[in-house]
């Protein structure tokens, strides 16, 4: 039988607690699973596309049946080239609800074959969000409990990068 690919999209400005959480879950659904990091977005990320993805590598390492790649491309593309047939997404709360409604509905318009599907997140990493991570490490603040160590460890180099570069 065919493997099941599925496809994790989207910034990981950096990867939390929340986005690893949406990765075990989606491993009971797909044999494997790429995390594809975003190059091309209108948002300033914090870290460049090769840290984002260095520190995913370091974050799933645990996980033989999840890779780690960035794309630049359409997203519906990408996914037809690696042969996979679903995007995963993740839901917190209801406000994540319209953006991911609406980008659902235009890739199925793209390419009506490609399936969105998504998970919610645990409890405890509804309120998680790479944003306010960063907001929190970057004013010095405490965020071992939502980010792996090396996460937490580039975030605070980060931050006395910018401090020093002041
Ligand atoms: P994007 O900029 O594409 O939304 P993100 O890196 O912010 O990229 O998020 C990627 C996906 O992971 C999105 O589907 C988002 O809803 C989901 N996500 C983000 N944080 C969490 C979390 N704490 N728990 C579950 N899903 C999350």
């Amino acid at each position: 039988m065919a493997e099941h690919i599925g496809v994790y999209p989207g910034t990981f400005d950096p990867i939390t607690r929340g986005h690893l959480d949406i990765i075990e879950r989606g491993l009971k659904l797909f044999d494997i699973l790429i995390v594809a990091v975003a190059s091309n977005l209108s948002k300033t990320p914090l870290f460049d596309v090769a840290e984002r993805v260095e520190m995913i590598s370091e974050a799933i390492k645990g996980y033989p049946n999840v890779r780690v790649e960035s794309f630049d491309s359409l997203l519906i593309d990408y996914v037809r080239q690696k042969k996979a047939a679903t995007v995963l997404r993740g839901l917190r709360v209801i406000s994540d609800f319209e953006y991911e409604f609406q980008m659902a509905l235009i890739n199925r318009k793209l390419d009506p074959d490609i399936e969105t599907v998504f998970m919610m997140t645990a409890e405890n990493y509804a309120s998680v969000s790479s944003r306010f991570i960063k907001e929190i490490a970057m004013l010095g603040g405490e965020v071992g409990a939502f980010v792996t160590p090396e996460v937490e460890k580039r975030l605070r180099l980060k931050n006395s990068l910018m401090k020093g570069g002041r």
